[in-house]
């Protein structure tokens, strides 16, 4: 959705200013208005500033021109649409302001129609930019994310954990890196249906972040399985928390459509000591699958580590 338009009108003459500002008022658009350019730029850098700028050329403290150069300036994902309006409309005075940065320029005494003409087209550059923007942030999510989960994907998870592991070697923090598998989840989608499996993979994704800590890393690695991890202080906590989180899944109550459905999950860990040599995340994925493995032979419903730590 396209946010309401809010215009900054600056202009040193108190009486075009407010000419401009009734005439915004009337074609639906909210006004600010600043009487110099300091003052414009100070409503520029704060929270959510205006989006269509009518600057004046000359005003005290900063002009038009200089305004603009320093309204570029500003990291924003959503740069303003900037009409500059002046009655300095030399070829040269045009290209120097387009070159600072203005979108257009209207020259001074202006023809109203001009200028509603020339609004409504910084409206739908404006209104485009915001769908681009959005379409972009809907992009970067899908590209991190699973969609059925709202959880870290594989990809941008294995990219996180290698930034953990360089902050928790730095810290001299233990690691605990775990994968866990749903046990007989084929089961789950031929008894109750592939939506029902798909509830209690979202059901799983939420239990496992409330079990976790919000600095813990959780993701989803790919069908059935989920990939934790997190700093321990030794390795009798790793093995502790573990068997809390696999006794939280076992007792549960997973519902899809008033149906309870019985869910357990096997967990395969390593524990990663401070300090030592960290190897790469796909080593530690090896000898966690591994103990997964054993899990699933061991019955399920079970946490095994690669070392016999227990
Ligand atoms: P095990 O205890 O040995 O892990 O048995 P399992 O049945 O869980 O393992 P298996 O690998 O035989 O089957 C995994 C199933 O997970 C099969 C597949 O259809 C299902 N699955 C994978 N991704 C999804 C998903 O996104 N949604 C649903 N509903 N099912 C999925
Ligand atoms: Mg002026
Ligand atoms: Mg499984
Ligand atoms: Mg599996």
């Amino acid at each position: 959705m396209t946010p309401p338009l809010t215009a900054l009108i600056a202009d040193d003459d108190k009486a075009t200013a407010k000419l401009v500002e009734m005439l915004l008022i009337k074609w639906g658009i909210k006004t600010v208005v600043a009487y110099d350019g300091l003052e414009a730029l100070e409503v520029m850098m704060q929270a959510d500033p205006p989006s269509l700028l009518l600057l004046d050329w000359e005003m005290p403290s900063y002009s038009g021109i200089e305004l603009c150069e320093k309204i570029r300036q500003i990291d924003t994902a959503n740069p303003p649409y900037i009409i500059l309006c002046t009655a300095r409309d030399s070829a040269e005075h045009i290209v120097q302001g387009l070159n600072k940065g203005a979108n257009d320029y209207i020259s001074k005494p202006f023809n109203t129609q001009v200028l509603k003409a020339r609004v409504e087209v910084g409206k739908r550059t404006l209104e485009l930019q915001s769908r681009l923007v959005d379409a972009m942030t809907r992009l970067d999510h899908l590209a991190s994310f699973d969609e059925l989960t709202g959880l870290l994907n594989r990809r941008v998870l294995f990219e996180r954990i290698r930034e953990d592991f360089s902050r928790a070697h730095r810290a001299k923090e233990n690691l605990c890196f775990a994968v866990c598998d749903i046990d007989w989840f084929k089961r789950i989608n031929d008894k109750y249906g592939h939506p029902a499996g798909d509830a209690i993979l979202r059901q799983l994704g939420d239990l496992l972040t409330q079990e976790l800590r919000p600095y813990d890393r959780l993701g989803r690695i790919g069908g059935e399985e989920f990939l934790l991890l997190f700093s321990v202080k030794d390795d009798c906590n790793a093995v502790k928390v573990l068997e809390r989180i696999r006794s939280a899944i076992e007792h549960h109550d997973f519902v899809y459509e008033e149906k309870l459905i019985a869910v357990t999950m096997s967990f395969g860990a390593t524990f990663i000591e401070a300090g030592e040599e960290v190897a790469r995340v796909e080593a530690y994925f090896k000898r966690a699958d591994e103990a997964l493995y054993r899990s699933k032979e061991t019955g399920r419903n079970h946490v095994t580590f690669s070392e016999n730590i227990v």
